[in-house]
């Protein structure tokens, strides 16, 4: 898991900042915007970012 500069979609109303976020993968380039555009962070992101801050086994 990698965390990547943030970046978002003209069409969500959230932004992406992991490169495992399936979410994010799937922007089409034409809707991809660099940045958070001061949208929240996806849940999805998060989630991916906090499995990464905490070692493996404990939770
Ligand atoms: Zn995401």
């Amino acid at each position: 898991m990698l965390k990547v500069p943030a970046y978002n979609s003209k069409k969500e109303a959230f932004h992406h900042a992991n490169s495992q976020c399936g979410l994010g993968l799937r922007i089409a380039p034409h809707n991809r915007v660099s940045g958070t555009s001061n949208k929240p962070l996806c849940k999805n992101c998060k989630k991916l970012n906090d499995q990464e801050a905490v070692p493996r086994g404990l939770s």
